[in-house]
């Protein structure tokens, strides 16, 4: 063992006796880094997080994942302690549907009912009547009553996706995802000539050409049951390339290849760098010193569940 490892291995061992000295839970999404994902009580997708936040028992919720997902848990279980270990750990999503525009937008469509992916802040959602998770995304359009004109926000791709699966038209806030619009078709292409037998899979965020050439395109969760279940050997994995440490775990006989980005960068596939802010180190920082803490107000707390609890209801 290095000397590194065995310094990452004495501090996941700090952080577990931590966790059950002040009865903390640690959720983890599957974009973060796998030294954390280890730690973790659970790891899962926004709507497998957001459920595991309503129900725990801890006193303490680490969430090891980005601000939007901590607010999240924090409205749907206010009485904890919410914990991020780095506040900074945005999402370029979120930030692309500022509060005010988006107000300005649902006044000059009263009529509209508003969906919104669950990627937005605690303040958009306080604005939405639906929020939605790409698991859900197209059961929440569907229970929709057809001639109610939808607004979807903030992501036009799923927006532009869930259009075409559901045959409903929506007017569709112009957000996107920094990590899913990285990934290069001519390069996916060209590693797929590389790997004619391969499946390509695709989060439904990535841009429209993505979404065509890929064999299955689903949530982070979708995507994970389909390469367990799927008889093919080798998967073309467009999302954030956090997914494949939990993925190579459940079928590690099989091949696993992260979509390459447009720009070349070290691994060349594409890491939120927001979710990537998240260390180890911090997490055991926060989770002794419980200051990085998600605060908000009753009345936030109570106008954005509103629309939560409706898509856990529909869920
Ligand atoms: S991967 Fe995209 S949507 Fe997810 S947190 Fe990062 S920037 Fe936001």
């Amino acid at each position: 063992m290095t000397v590194a490892t065995l310094n990452q291995t004495s501090l996941q061992e700090k952080v577990t006796q931590l966790k059950e000295k002040k009865n903390a839970v640690i959720l983890a999404h599957y974009y973060q880094e796998p030294e954390i994902q280890e730690v973790a009580d659970f790891i899962g997708d926004s709507l497998e997080l957001a459920k595991k936040a309503a129900q725990t028992s801890a006193d303490i919720i680490v969430f090891a994942g980005v601000h939007f997902m901590a607010e999240t848990a924090k409205i749907l279980n206010p009485s904890k302690k919410v914990l991020l270990p780095d506040l900074k750990a945005g999402c370029s999503l979120a930030d692309s549907c500022p509060p005010d525009a988006f107000r300005e937008l649902k006044k000059r469509y009263p009529d509209h009912v508003v969906v919104t992916y669950i990627n937005c802040s605690a303040e958009i959602k306080t604005l939405s009547d639906i929020v939605c998770t790409s698991s859900n995304a197209e059961r929440i359009i569907n229970s929709i009553p057809q001639d109610k004109p939808i607004i979807f926000a903030p992501d036009k791709n799923l927006g532009k996706y869930l259009m075409e699966k559901t045959g409903r038209k929506m007017l569709l806030w112009d957000g996107a995802c920094i990590v899913h619009e990285a990934f290069s078709l001519d390069k996916l292409l060209e590693l797929y000539k590389e790997h004619p037998s391969a499946q390509i899979i695709a989060h439904p965020e990535s841009e429209t050409h993505i979404l065509k050439v890929a064999n299955y395109v689903g949530s982070t969760s979708g995507m994970l049951n389909y390469v367990k279940s799927s008889e093919k050997d080798t998967f073309i994995v467009a999302t954030e390339a956090g997914i494949l440490h939990q993925m190579q775990k459940d079928v590690p006989w099989k091949t696993l290849i992260p979509a390459p980005a447009k720009e070349d960068n070290t691994c060349a596939c594409s890491e939120c760098a927001f979710m990537k802010m998240n260390t180890l180190q911090k997490l055991y920082n926060c989770l002794e010193k419980e200051d990085l803490e998600i605060i908000l107000s009753q009345d936030l707390m109570e106008k954005a569940l509103v629309p939560i609890e409706r898509m856990l209801k529909l869920s």
